[in-house]
């Protein structure tokens, strides 16, 4: 799989699936969600409010993921994952891992090749930028999918800088 990094709003990216850092009720709250279903429109909000009704009625569980239309946006599915809330413990690095793990099943589920992700956690949930970034890169240089390209789009230089140096400094094991 390429791995590719760019600066800019996941909500204009042309892919087949772009990933949505959600919370555990999927609902819209600030950031990459907000923008989401801004731009996307209710028909998402629709599809998650029923994937929790029939299938996770206590809310989607950090590190897994789930898929929806992607309504108004330019692209064919959201998937939606829930990164862990930073608190320091080995767990959140796993979380974060299973994040990106989780999103690659799914879009290989779905058939998508092209998957656009945010930085997970790195927002309201709290995640240091440099080693959510190290984690997220491992996590996709180790994947085992069929997914043909993973783009990470970073909202800001310094966030962008941080997974592109995790890119170069990464090492397999
Ligand atoms: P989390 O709750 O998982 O921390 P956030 O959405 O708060 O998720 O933030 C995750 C990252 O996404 C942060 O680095 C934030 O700056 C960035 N971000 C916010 N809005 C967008 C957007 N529209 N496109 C891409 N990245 C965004």
């Amino acid at each position: 799989m390429d791995i590719e990094f760019t600066l800019g709003d996941i909500t204009q990216q042309s892919v087949d699936a772009l990933v949505n850092a959600a919370n555990s009720q999927l609902q819209p709250g600030a950031g990459v969600a907000g923008a989401i279903h801004a731009a996307g429109g209710p028909s998402i909000y629709d599809e998650c409010q029923g994937v929790l009704r029939e299938s996770y009625p206590q809310g989607l569980p950090p590190g897994q993921a789930v898929a929806t239309n992607a309504g108004l946006l330019p692209a064919r599915w959201v998937i939606h994952t829930v990164g862990p809330i930073y608190k320091g413990r080995p767990e959140d690095a796993e979380v974060l891992r299973a994040c990106h793990v989780s999103c690659l099943a799914v879009a290989d589920e779905l058939g998508a090749e092209t998957v656009a992700f945010p930085a997970i956690s790195t927002g309201v949930y709290g995640y240091p930028v440099d080693a959510a970034a190290e984690v997220a890169v491992d996590a996709l240089r180790t994947a085992d999918t069929r997914v043909s390209t993973a783009t990470l789009v970073l909202f800001d230089e310094r966030t962008l800088d941080a997974y592109r140096d995790a890119h170069r400094g990464w090492t397999p094991g």
